[in-house]
């Protein structure tokens, strides 16, 4: 039996402010509130931290950021730290995810160095990893996951704890309605964590999670988590409406 809490995350992008997203998480609070061995966490965007922050209180839900930046502070307009984060109550922040890697010119070296920043601040990152759909088709999908992992995990040590989550999101399943298959997920997660254990020990990958992400839903979820490496999911679109996050949770009812 495997030690690993599975983690459900919702990632809300750019949608919500402030007050809908309050609004969304008391909905969540009292749909999650008799959820047991699972873990949730919403990422609201950076505006409503604070608020949702305030608003999980005293709940069984988590609060986790979409990015940051690593330096600790300075003229860095725009930017938002480890620490800001930590004080907006955040236990999570999401690094590398694909949109980020696609329109804001992240790359596998500043996805190293804001992995290193979150982890000085006790933050835990949810390292985002994934193929684009012709490194696929051309049969590179290893290989690419191999160098997102190797270069973004550069030179970071865990002192064997898990203190991080990698999400494998094909990025040609996000927001596409068109999801991995179960055997696909299965597959390149076991891959990442005999690379985890390649690197870090056979301790530090059988703890440590590893979270599907890409057009997950109510109607998916519970085959995908069935698989022995599948330890959660990164969720956008199925994660903005309550209801509907409330029935991911509850994936094995
Ligand atoms: C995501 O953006 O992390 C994601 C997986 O999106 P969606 O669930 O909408 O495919």
């Amino acid at each position: 039996m495997s030690q690993r809490i599975p983690l459900i995350a919702g990632n809300w992008k750019m949608h919500k402010t402030g007050t809908q997203a309050v609004e969304a998480v008391h909905q969540l609070k009292h749909l999650v509130a008799s959820a047991a061995n699972v873990e949730i966490m919403v990422a609201p965007p950076f505006t409503a931290l604070f608020q949702v922050g305030n608003a999980l209180k005293n709940s069984n839900i988590t609060l986790g950021a979409q990015n940051l930046y690593w330096e600790p502070q300075g003229a860095f307009t725009g930017e938002i730290s480890a620490e800001m984060l930590m004080d907006a109550g955040c236990r999570y922040v999401i690094i590398g995810h694909s949109e980020r890697r696609q329109y804001f010119g992240e790359t596998d070296e500043t996805v190293n160095k804001k992995i290193k920043a979150a982890l000085a601040a006790q933050l835990i990152p949810v390292f985002c990893v994934g193929e684009l759909e012709s490194e696929r088709d051309a049969e590179n999908t290893f290989s690419v996951l191999d160098k997102q992992i190797r270069d973004g995990l550069n030179n970071v040590g865990f002192n064997g704890k898990p203190h991080i989550v990698i999400a494998y999101e094909p990025v040609w399943a996000i927001g596409t309605g068109k999801s991995a298959t179960r055997e696909q997920a299965q597959e390149v997660h076991l891959f990442i964590r005999e690379l985890l254990k390649k690197q870090y020990g056979h301790e530090f990958s059988s703890l440590v999670r590893i979270l599907y992400g890409g057009s997950v839903n109510p109607g998916n979820i519970k085959s995908l988590m069935e698989m022995p490496d599948v330890d959660g999911a990164l969720v956008g679109g199925a994660s903005l409406v309550p209801e509907t996050f409330g029935k991911l949770v509850f994936y094995n009812d």
